[in-house]
């Protein structure tokens, strides 16, 4: 059986990684036939598993493991796909991501989500700043090739419906493409 697809999930803390792979991979196990994509909370499973080299202050993000963290990825039952939520995405090779979506959001809604999270008001302008600068945008394009990078706005509940949808829609196809 081959291994389901790896789907890069990243974007600015707020802009929907987390709801949008929760939905994506409840959506996958109702398709007919099923579809397994199964969500990794990337920096959880980095804490729990200690899956770094230790915490960088300068970054304020921790060191990645690549390698402790492939094992886990390779490891995974045989069909099984990844969704991998982390707000940043040039920690992993390019070999591992068959799609990188960079989801994307108005600036005022960013601002209005971390507030609600109670971000400290620097937090909540570094991260605002970077939504408009587009720098995880421009960090996938430099990690990966252009045409499995997809920007996607996710500004409301029925942006992210549509976002899922599409997907979906994409995993079909790639299963289909390797079925043959
Ligand atoms: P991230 O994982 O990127 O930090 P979350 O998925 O935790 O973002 O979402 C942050 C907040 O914004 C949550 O309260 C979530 O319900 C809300 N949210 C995320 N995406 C959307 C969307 N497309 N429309 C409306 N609200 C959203
Ligand atoms: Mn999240």
């Amino acid at each position: 059986m081959i291994s389901g697809p790896i789907i890069v999930m990243t974007g600015t803390p707020g802009t929907g990684k987390t709801s949008t792979a929760q939905l994506l991979a409840a959506s996958s196990a109702s398709l007919d036939p099923p579809f397994s994509l199964r969500h990794i909370n990337v920096g959880d499973l980095i804490k729990d598993k200690s899956l770094h080299d230790g915490w960088d202050e300068e970054w304020q993000s921790w060191n990645v493991n690549e390698d402790k963290l492939e094992r886990i990825i390779e490891e995974r039952p045989a069909g099984e796909g990844l969704i991998l939520d982390w707000h940043t995405c040039d920690a992993y090779p390019e070999r591992w991501a068959d799609l990188v979506v960079v989801l994307r959001c108005d600036h005022t809604t960013l601002w209005e989500r971390l507030e609600k999270r109670n971000y400290p008001l620097n937090k909540i302008q570094e991260n605002n700043e970077s939504e408009i600068m587009q720098v995880v945008l421009d960090e996938a394009l430099l990690s990966y090739p252009a045409e499995i990078v997809v920007e996607l706005k996710s500004d409301t509940p029925e942006d992210m419906e549509n976002n899922v949808d599409r997907i979906l829609q994409w995993a079909k196809v790639w299963r289909e493409e390797r079925a043959q």
